[in-house]
């Protein structure tokens, strides 16, 4: 008799039951057991036989049996050592997926490519349900790699996935709506209930796909490292307006002040301006402007 897939529920918890596994909070471990969003993520990414997958967290490899049937090949990143074993065992079927115990946060991705895939060249896709208590540092972390990620597809909290596909001028707009808009378009591709985990966690779920920007940006940056810490002072309080936030940014100097205050007339932005008002090309104009007065 041919196994149930492993993200079915009762397949989920013999698994469970057989290798007395014990989900661990400190690792953000919440099994997915819903087939109907398993394949949903892989038909989100579409992901085909041309692709190759980088899989972060495969857990007991509910998604990861889903992306071996879609993808050329499969590596996965899984942090906890006692999970290996029974990967081993559950993924064996599938001769195009590799397990490696690592900490994505850790991991040299590019090197990663170059050594585990057969053809580094076809196009590279990350697909995950994240450990939700590193979502940011993750997304970070890719964004911010050499890596030119033909998509990214990841399931995340959906208060996140709200801020990272907000619009401007929305409560949720900040500096990680920016970062990612910075290199990626965002779009949010359906909700997951928290039942269609085990253990379920306290807040429902969102799947998020990042794919490249259609168009360079209008205005570079000086410096996007530098832009990013301008960006995160100025949402610093999130209550008051962009001149307040500002202003320890400028200092106590009144001759800054005053060029400060007409670059902002220039540029046509208000000081009382909130910050979730302003676009991603507002905030490099602004950045690169406080930099040519030696601001920042
Ligand atoms: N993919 C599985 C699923 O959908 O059922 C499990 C997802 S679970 C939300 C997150 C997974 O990420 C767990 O397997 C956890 O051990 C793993 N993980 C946590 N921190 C990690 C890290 N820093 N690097 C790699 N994997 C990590």
């Amino acid at each position: 008799m041919t196994k149930a897939e492993i993200g079915n529920g009762r397949r989920t918890r013999e698994i469970i039951q057989k290798y007395g596994v014990h989900a661990k909070k400190g690792f953000g471990q919440n099994f997915l057991t819903d087939l109907n969003v398993l394949t949903g993520i892989v038909d989100a990414a579409e992901i085909t036989k041309a692709d190759n997958v980088i899989e972060i967290g495969p857990g007991l490899g509910a998604l990861t049996e889903q992306l071996a049937k879609a993808a050329g090949e499969v590596v996965a990143l899984e942090i906890d050592t006692d999970l290996l074993p029974i990967l081993d065992d559950v993924l064996a079927p599938y001769q195009n997926v590799k397990v490696l115990n690592q900490d994505v946060l850790k991991a040299n991705l590019p090197e990663l490519i170059q050594t585990q895939f057969t053809d580094p060249k076809r196009p590279i896709k990350v697909v995950a349900n994240l450990p939700y208590y590193i979502t940011s540092p993750i997304l970070m972390g890719l964004l911010n790699s050499p890596v030119q990620w033909a998509a990214i597809c990841v399931m995340m909290q959906k208060e996140v996935a709200d801020r990272l596909t907000a619009k401007v001028g929305t409560k949720q707009y900040g500096a990680l709506t920016l970062a990612i808009e910075y290199s990626m378009t965002a779009h949010e591709a359906f909700g997951v209930s928290r039942h269609a985990f085990v253990p379920a966690p306290n807040v429902d779920s969102a799947i998020v796909v990042l794919t490249p920007r259609p168009t360079p940006l209008p205005v570079e940056p000086f410096d996007r490292q530098k832009l990013f810490k301008f960006i995160k002072a100025c949402f610093a309080h999130r209550r008051k307006n962009l001149w307040n936030n500002l202003k320890p940014v400028i200092g106590k100097d009144h001759d800054q002040q005053d060029q400060a205050g007409q670059l902002l007339e220039r540029l046509g932005i208000e000081r009382t301006v909130r910050p979730e008002a302003l676009t991603l090309n507002q905030f490099i104009e602004l950045a690169n402007g406080f930099h040519k007065l030696a601001i920042i």
